[in-house]
């Protein structure tokens, strides 16, 4: 039995056999962007991972490589794309990578793969990448499902209420926030720099978007609301709240999909 999920580090063969035992294909996506003076550029992309890994030891999956850049942070929900260290993807990039990477993995024999995104800005672009891809799948006779989802989505209100005691300053506003940094503190402390938070009140941004942006409406930190209350056991809180309800949800999710797959259907590779 491989000891990781993470196919990174799984050999080809093995890879191959778990592919074939009808195992889904979880891709993390992130970003390579500012999340203030406390955490590291990668942050989208570690807490997108951890939370892949989550769901595939509770689904029989596989990890993919994680896709480690997104498309255009935007002001009201990431900072803006003008600050330093930000590197973005163009939507049709996106598009392009979420679409191959589908066809990739059913190529493999994939018969389910999960989009799990770390990063707001990216969802509608990896929405059309899987669309066409699995549309065109069909045209082709495979029998290919795909499920996407933000993880943010499965923390649930009791959980947030536990954690910010009535002080949640909205998921818009979360970037670099209290979330982010105590998942951070839990998974990787080595990368968080506690002492550099810049305890800042909330972003006041418009409910609009202007372009080019004005660089003022963003907080100097970077940070669209203060870190200053993030903790290690609030991220452990959230890790497994939301893992657990991630691996109920996608799990019957997977088993369903999993049904509709004819008895006969079988996998394209079988190893030696
Ligand atoms: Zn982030
Ligand atoms: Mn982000």
């Amino acid at each position: 039995m491989p000891t990781t999920v993470l196919m990174e580090e799984l050999d080809a063969f093995t890879y191959r056999e778990m592919i074939g035992r009808g195992a889904p294909v979880i891709v993390p996506v992130g970003a390579t962007e500012q999340h203030g003076p406390h955490l590291p550029l990668q942050t989208d992309v570690l807490l997108a991972k951890a939370m892949s890994t989550r769901l595939a030891e509770a689904v029989d999956g596989v990890v993919a490589a994680p896709v480690v850049y997104g498309y255009k942070s935007q002001q009201r929900s990431g900072g803006g794309n003008h600050l330093a260290g930000t590197t973005s993807l163009d939507a049709t990039t996106i598009i392009a990578i979420a679409r191959t990477l589908t066809l990739e993995f059913a190529r493999h024999g994939a018969r389910q793969v999960v989009f799990l995104n770390g990063h707001f800005e990216n969802y509608q672009f990896l929405y059309e990448g899987v669309e066409l891809a699995t549309t065109e799948l069909k045209q082709r006779g495979e029998d290919v499902s795909a499920i996407l989802l933000s993880y943010w989505d499965f923390v649930d209100d009791e959980t947030i209420e536990e954690i910010y005691r009535g002080a949640f300053p909205g998921w818009d506003v979360e970037h670099g926030g209290v979330l982010e940094t105590s998942l951070m503190l839990h998974l990787h402390p080595e990368l968080v720099r506690l002492e550099r938070v810049m305890d800042l009140p909330a972003a006041q941004l418009p409910r609009y978007d202007r372009l080019p942006v004005r660089p003022e409406l963003t907080p100097i930190s970077g940070c669209l609301s203060s870190a200053a209350a993030a903790s290690e056991s609030a991220g452990r809180l959230l890790l497994d709240r939301t893992s657990a309800a991630l691996a109920a949800a996608i799990g019957a999710e997977l088993r369903t999909a999993s049904d509709l797959i004819p008895a006969h259907a079988t996998p394209r590779f079988t190893t030696p």
